[in-house]
């Protein structure tokens, strides 16, 4: 017996940076019948969903599958396999994830030497280039979107830096992918981890990767299976560097199961897989340019809005993310105050931030199936009422007006 009623979510517009609004096509490929996870059915759609991630990435490398959990089992797989302890690691910061890339290399036993800039700008390559060449270090790690400050670092320069030095560079594009340009094989990059709850559009709950043959080289060595699996074959290998620590987010085993030997590790998220497969069909279909460009068109609605309402975007804007947009909240106003109000009366989500700049910034995602015209005359609409509710002198009917000023004068074959 229960007394709960049948489950109801309630209609939402959710312009945060993750997660966000999912195409229904995506919703309809989850609520499909499940398969075994050795099906050929099954592993069929696993093949297409690397083939089309290496189009997603821009790569060519062989590696590209998604790893079971949200966007930081990703990022802590990579770390995990290829971090032995005592390496070192340099991460640059210039936001929240910086300090994540950190906290999970020393998880691993990595000694993680950092440079921070202040937040809301981004680092000047040669800076970075500078200190790794001082630090010497193994592997280095640093976010492409900072979803937290709302800032994009360039990456081209590093990565050719990190190759020519012979050190490993690994990317946090988990704010990124799918919503603007992000080169892996152009920019040098060893391994990249993305996130599906952002830019893909697709649930919380897998994180696609991709990495290359210089990554492949270590984790193999390292490679270890588990007794109850392994043949007189694998027992037999011989390892010549530690195992690694993890066991879930061991890269020998699991590219074992994303390639021809199929090896059993954990049970695939099955359904997970057919929202994945889905949601990267959708970008492959409408196509990589033209969605970047969809991405930077509503973007600019957003902000020409913002600014016309009278308020002041945070940080640096040569260096701001496509698909997030940081609001300083204005001198004497609750920002949680707003985000409430915007949710109870309107149904619309924005996102506060973490740490230094929570109760400063608001920020507005636009990724995805959230990055809409609809979306972003609502927000605009739904803002510039709230804040008057909150006595702020906004100027009134400006916003959008600015905004629909940008959707006129653009001229770009897009949907909505
Ligand atoms: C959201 C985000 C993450 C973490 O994602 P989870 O899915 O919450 O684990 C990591 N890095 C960046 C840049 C992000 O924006």
């Amino acid at each position: 017996m229960t007394n709960k009623k049948p489950l109801h979510t309630p209609s939402r517009t959710i312009m945060t940076p993750g997660p966000v609004e999912v195409d229904p096509r995506v919703l309809r490929a989850l609520s499909t019948p499940i398969l075994g996870q050795f099906d050929p059915a099954f592993t069929e759609m696993m093949n297409e969903t690397m083939e089309m991630l290496r189009e997603l990435f821009q790569t060519n490398n062989k590696w590209a599958f998604p790893i079971d959990g949200t966007s930081r089992a990703g990022i802590e797989a990579v770390l995990a396999s290829v971090i032995e302890p005592g390496d070192r690691v340099f991460v640059p910061i210039f936001g929240r994830f910086g300090y994540l890339l950190t906290e999970i290399a020393q998880r691993y036993g990595a000694v993680v030497h950092n440079i921070e800039c202040e937040w809301g700008e981004v680092f000047d390559p040669a800076e970075v280039i500078a200190e790794m060449k001082k630090v010497q270090p193994k592997i280095v790690a640093i976010v492409h979107g900072e979803t937290s400050t709302g800032r994009i670092q360039p990456l081209k320069e590093i990565g050719e830096a990190c190759r020519s030095q012979g050190a490993l560079f690994i990317v946090d594009a988990v704010a990124t992918i799918g919503g603007t340009d992000v080169k892996a094989d152009e920019w040098s990059i060893d391994a990249l981890i993305g996130g599906t709850q952002k830019c893909l559009s697709v649930p919380s709950g897998m994180a696609p990767i991709t990495y290359n043959d210089r990554v492949e080289r270590i984790i193999i060595e390292r490679k270890k299976i588990e007794r109850g699996i392994a043949t007189n074959e694998d027992m037999q290998a011989v390892r010549t560097r530690p195992n690694i620590i993890s066991n879930y987010f061991d890269l020998s085993q699991l590219q074992d199961y994303w390639s021809e030997r199929r090896l059993n590790h954990h049970t695939e998220a099955t359904s997970m897989l057919y929202a994945l497969r889905e949601g990267i069909r959708l970008i492959l279909e409408e196509g990589l340019e033209a969605r970047f460009a969809r991405h930077r068109l509503h973007e600019k609605a957003l902000v020409a809005g913002i600014k016309a309402m009278g308020l002041t975007l945070f940080g640096d804007e040569k260096s701001k993310l496509p698909t997030v947009t940081c609001v300083q909240i204005p001198e004497n106003v609750d920002g949680e105050s707003v985000r409430t109000m915007l949710l109870n009366q309107f149904g619309i989500e924005i996102a506060s931030s973490f740490g230094p700049m929570h109760g400063k910034i608001w920020r507005i995602g636009t990724m995805g199936y959230s990055c809409r015209k609809d979306n972003v005359l609502f927000t605009l609409a739904g803002l510039e009422a709230t804040l008057i509710r909150h006595s702020v002198s906004v100027k009134s009917g400006n916003a959008l007006q600015a905004a629909l000023d940008v959707y006129e004068k653009e001229v770009i074959k897009i949907g909505n």
